[in-house]
């Protein structure tokens, strides 16, 4: 420490209060960053105080000290001697008189044990009085090695500051283990320790009750200590170091795609933590908010990182779910009458019983004679004696059942019921398993689902990333969420690389002098050509040409080796037109089209697709003698839109398997054989497993037909848009699909995507024309409307939008992007986060390489877009 650590400091200087967590205070290093942090703010001239945990696992240790038999307690107490004395010593610490104390008292009090002839009621605060012992040791270490560090730091008893106030119906376990206090900024407490000195640590965790007896916070409820003393002191900032940079739209240990959310409002904050973020205990955010005080959570292992700023935030104009956190151990309580619970006075007498044996309720569903409440053991000390009493008592004016244990997964974000619609897929995967109870908190922050504790495996990064999809955790807003958690910690995130269009930025606007264009980057291309080609258990793969069928994408993927897929006589010729695409294998597969054309196609020798009866009922002459493939609808469909499903009664593609044998019928009579069977159930396709599972069928079906060669599984290969969302697995297919083909070594597997080969490698370049504010809105025109890119107007589908002109400048204004159209829905992009922009700027619209030029229409009489390729 140096000089500006012992100036003196200004009168109304500052408080600052610095909480550090459990791993945070365990090792040397770690108090080494501890010293440096507290030294920096009290050089910037702030009073500092430090509230620490107990050294990670020793409150742990202490609890079930508290429950063992007196050898056991002692042989435990002679552990946390030896890890407290190691750790004084690594600290370069001859002793540490503080340290000795504390050690001895627990030893004294540990030998008495908690039963007295008052049992019932003592064992509770010895408890209290045991455990407490883990945050006086941490403290009594941190004042000895920062004070011998340069850093004259004074120890505080956290329980001369903190009184736990009575709270009606409290039980005495709840009462000495869960308190809570009444924190309020206190001007004489805050003078009078800053008469006494700069730089304060005192304990987390504890505090006194009426009696002068210690009393506890509840489980992780440091954070709440720092946040009370925030408050008596009204400190300018609490700042809590953690093992992790921040709080995250999971935790980052279960997805490891989770996003540093990089400022919320208590609001938020205190949602996402009551909701099961262990990284805030959920009574920290109220006292710094009724005190306005600014709450920041940072990594001590890497104090560079941003972190997390919770404090009043302007109400945000775009509704966004922000996290979705999960909490074990919920216990439910199903009420059953045969009454109506509306009569008057039952539920009155239900809650009577719940605040009888001081238990508070979560979660409330209600049915015409059911009601089921929901009890959160962060909220309660829940044990099975509780809950069975419990029981029993209401036994006596319903049935009851109690369901445990229970899990309860929420979404957390401002303005949820506005985002309920874009929740399906969600909602799809809640469908599948047993939902006990499902809630929509009244303050529109969160929606939760009660589950079975054992679904919990797995779906939170499945959530997350459907979320992402859906584009209600709107990741492509920068000013709110910061990189992945996996980013951040370097683990590997081999799948997030820049876009190509980053690098070719200049020659992008050069290309933007004509706008709207498109650019397409054909190395792009090539790259998931050769990792298409790559896959050992595909035959052949034929390029879906709709999606794209400009002429230098043809040449290339036909010199890369696949095939085409054409849906028309024009996308044939499209082919055709191309020498080096002449020669390769192609396919027709189209949908209603008229007899002419299959006419056409059969003289021309080419593989046709069939899915109907009709071409074999009324057209059989062109087909009499010759082998064509058949399309099959398995009975589902599958994609990112409802209007890029094919499969099911609702959607026109395909024969239904259940008429198969009439097809079969008509095939014997006219003798037509069936090369290959065909099925496509969609498109934008991101779970691995759908084309073996395809697969798996087609080829039971073909085993009924005889003599197919050919399991086409069809396209559908989606590509992720929203930032963050988890890439579709070709290695994950490709050894799945192994897998069918050695139970059917007899087939040629076929895939057709177009998607997936084009979409990242086009943009669409397109200039600002105007801005307009109405209301809250502020919108951005450029020359790019629905004519050029229709694909947002007609599936909602989600476009990457940057001003390329202001690439790297700071994206701070909302606005609605919208196109030239005459038409309401001409709307390229809502929400979108982007540098402040003006007349002639020319933005990128990502991911337009497929099915954005071959799309495009000359509605409102505007020109085509153009297009420019970039070898
Ligand atoms: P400390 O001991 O420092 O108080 P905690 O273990 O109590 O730390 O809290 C930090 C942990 O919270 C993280 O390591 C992380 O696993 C967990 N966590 C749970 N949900 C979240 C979330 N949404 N964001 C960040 N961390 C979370
Ligand atoms: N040491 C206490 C616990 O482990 C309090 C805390 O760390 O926040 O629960
Ligand atoms: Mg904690």
């Amino acid at each position: 420490m140096n000089a500006s650590t012992t100036a003196p400091l200004a009168p109304d200087a500052p408080w600052v209060v610095l909480k550090f967590g459990g791993t945070s205070v365990a090792t040397e290093a770690r108090w080494r960053t501890i010293l440096e942090l507290a030294g920096a703010r009290r050089a910037r001239g702030a009073r500092v105080l430090v509230v620490v945990s107990a050294l990670a696992g020793v409150t742990d240790a202490l609890k079930s000290l508290c429950g063992s038999a007196a050898p056991e307690r002692l042989a435990a107490v002679e552990r946390l001697v030896e890890r407290h004395h190691a750790l004084v010593h690594g600290m370069g610490l001859a002793e540490c008189a503080g340290v000795d104390r504390w050690l001895a008292s627990l030893r004294v009090l540990s030998q008495e044990g908690g039963a007295t002839a008052d049992a019932a009621t003592s064992q509770p605060l010895w408890q209290a009085a045991v455990q407490a012992h883990g945050e006086l040791l941490s403290s009594a270490l941190g004042a000895a090695f920062m004070s011998a560090n340069g850093l004259p730091t004074r120890w505080l008893d956290a329980r001369e500051a903190l009184l736990a106030r009575e709270v009606p119906f409290l039980n005495d376990r709840a009462r000495a283990l869960s308190a809570q206090v009444q924190a309020d900024p206190d001007p004489a407490f805050a003078a009078a320790l800053a008469a006494r000195g700069d730089v304060y640590i005192t304990q987390g965790f504890i505090a006194r009750d009426g009696d002068g007896r210690t009393v506890l916070l509840g489980r992780g409820g440091s954070d709440t200590s720092a946040a009370y003393f925030g408050a008596l002191l009204r400190a300018e900032r609490v700042e809590i170091w953690t093992d992790v940079a921040g709080m995250f739209s999971a935790d980052p240990r279960q997805v490891p795609g989770a996003r540093l959310l990089q400022r919320l409002d208590y609001d938020e904050a205190q949602e996402i933590a009551t909701t099961g973020a262990k990284v805030l205990h959920a009574r920290c955010i109220s006292p710094c908010r009724r005190a306005r005080v600014p709450l920041l959570i940072k990594d001590t292992r890497h104090p560079d990182f941003d972190g997390t700023a919770i404090g009043p935030l302007p109400p945000e104009a775009a509704p966004s779910i922000k996290a979705v956190s999960s909490r074990r151990g919920i216990t439910l309580v199903s009420m059953e009458t045969s009454g109506m619970w509306q009569q008057v006075g039952f539920l009155a007498d239900v809650f009577a019983l719940f605040k009888q044996h001081g238990l508070s309720v979560d979660l409330i569903g209600s049915a015409e004679t059911n009601v089921t409440v929901s009890l959160d053991p962060t909220e309660n000390l829940l044990d099975s004696d509780v809950v069975a009493a419990l029981a029993a008592d209401l036994a006596r004016i319903c049935r009851v059942k109690v369901i445990a244990p229970c899990a309860a997964v929420t979404l957390v974000g401002r303005g949820m019921r506005s985002m309920l619609y874009r929740l399906s897929g969600v909602l799809a995967e809640f469908g599948r398993e047993r939902v006990h109870l499902i809630s929509q908190s009244s303050n529109n922050l969160n929606l939760t689902f009660v589950v079975d504790e054992g679904m919990l495996d797995g779906l939170l990064p499945r959530l997350h990333d459907l979320l992402i999809r859906a584009g209600a955790l709107r990741t492509d807003d920068a000013t709110l969420f910061g990189p992945t958690w996996q980013a951040l910690y370097g683990v590997s995130d081999s799948h997030v690389h820049a876009p190509w269009w980053r690098a070719a930025r200049t020659r992008l606007l050069d290309l933007a002098q004509a706008t709207p264009r498109y650019a397409y980057h054909l190395p792009t291309i090539l790259e998931r050509a050769q990792a298409l080609r790559a896959m050992r258990s595909v035959d052949r793969v034929y390029y879906a040409i709709k999606a794209n069928p400009h002429p230098a994408i043809l040449r290339a993927l036909a010199r890369a080796g696949l095939g085409f897929e054409c849906v028309s006589p024009g996308e044939l010729d499209a082919v055709d037109a191309v020498a080096d695409a002449r020669e390769s294998p192609r396919l027709f597969t189209p949908n209603f089209a008229p007899r002419a054309e299959y006419a056409q196609v059969m003289q021309r020798g080419l593989a046709t697709t069939l899915d109907a009866l009709h071409p074999l009922q009324h057209w059989q002459e062109l087909f009499a003698g010759r082998e064509v493939m058949l399309r099959v609808d398995l009975g589902r469909g599958l994609g990112h839109h409802d209007k890029v499903r094919t499969g099911g009664a609702s959607s026109k593609f395909g024969l239904p398997v259940e008429r198969l044998d009439e097809f079969l019928e008509l095939a014997r009579t006219h003798g037509v054989r069936i090369g290959g069977l065909h099925a496509h159930l969609g498109s934008g396709i991101l779970d691995a497993s759908h084309w073996p599972v395809v697969c798996g069928q087609l080829a039971s079906i073909s085993e009924k037909i005889g003599n197919v060669r050919v399991l086409n599984l069809g396209g559908g290969l989606g590509v992720p848009s929203h930032p963050g969302e988890a890439e579709l697995d070709l290695a994950a297919v490709d050894a799945a699909l192994a897998e069918v083909k050695r139970a059917y070594p007899q087939y040629e597997l076929w895939l057709e995507p177009g998607r997936w080969l084009v979409a990242d490698a086009g943009v669409l370049l397109a200039r600002v024309t105007q801005s307009k504010r109405k209301g809250a809105l502020e919108y951005l025109g450029c020359d790019a409307g629905m004519h050029a890119l229709i694909r947002p107007a007609l599936y909602d589908a989600w476009h990457e939008i940057v001003n390329l002109s202001r690439l790297d400048a700071p994206a701070d204004t909302l606005y609605q992007v919208v196109g030239p159209i005459c038409e309401s829905g001409d709307v390229l992009g809502a929400d979108r986060r982007l540098p402040n922009s003006s007349e002639g700027d020319v933005l990128l619209i990502a991911q337009t390489g497929a099915y954005g030029e071959s799309m495009a229409s000359r509605y409102n009489l505007r020109p085509l877009a153009d297009a420019a390729v970039i070898e």
